[in-house]
């Protein structure tokens, strides 16, 4: 048994997801619910459009390249050829998003 961290509830082993050999502090409940957080959050900040164009090239360069195992690696080829996308498909989108990226001021 473990205590998950963030609803801390005590929770069979097997709730958690094994990270690296080591079982995350999180259970998959409260893992999946940051993801599905974060993925709002940045759904919000880059548009609808710009968004879909990302998650989709994540997607297809996961299937290409099964060998980009590293989820770094994998999101900055993915935003790369996202925002090329985006660039033709949506240029007026492009656009908002290049000068709100410019304008940018960290939160505090
Ligand atoms: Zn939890």
């Amino acid at each position: 048994m473990k205590t998950c961290t963030v609803c801390g509830e005590t929770k069979q082993v097997a709730e958690f997801y094994v990270k690296n050999g080591k079982i995350m502090a999180s259970c998959k409940m409260c893992d999946r619910a940051r993801v599905q957080l974060s993925q709002a959050k940045q759904r919000k900040r880059m548009g609808e459009e710009a968004y879909l164009a990302h998650r989709a090239e994540i997607v297809r360069i996961s299937r290409l390249d099964p060998d980009v195992h590293d989820r770094t690696v994998l999101y900055s080829k993915a935003r790369g050829r996202a925002l090329e996308l985006l660039r033709k498909l949506y240029p007026e989108t492009f656009e908002k998003l290049l000068a709100e990226e410019r304008t940018n001021v960290p939160q505090p």
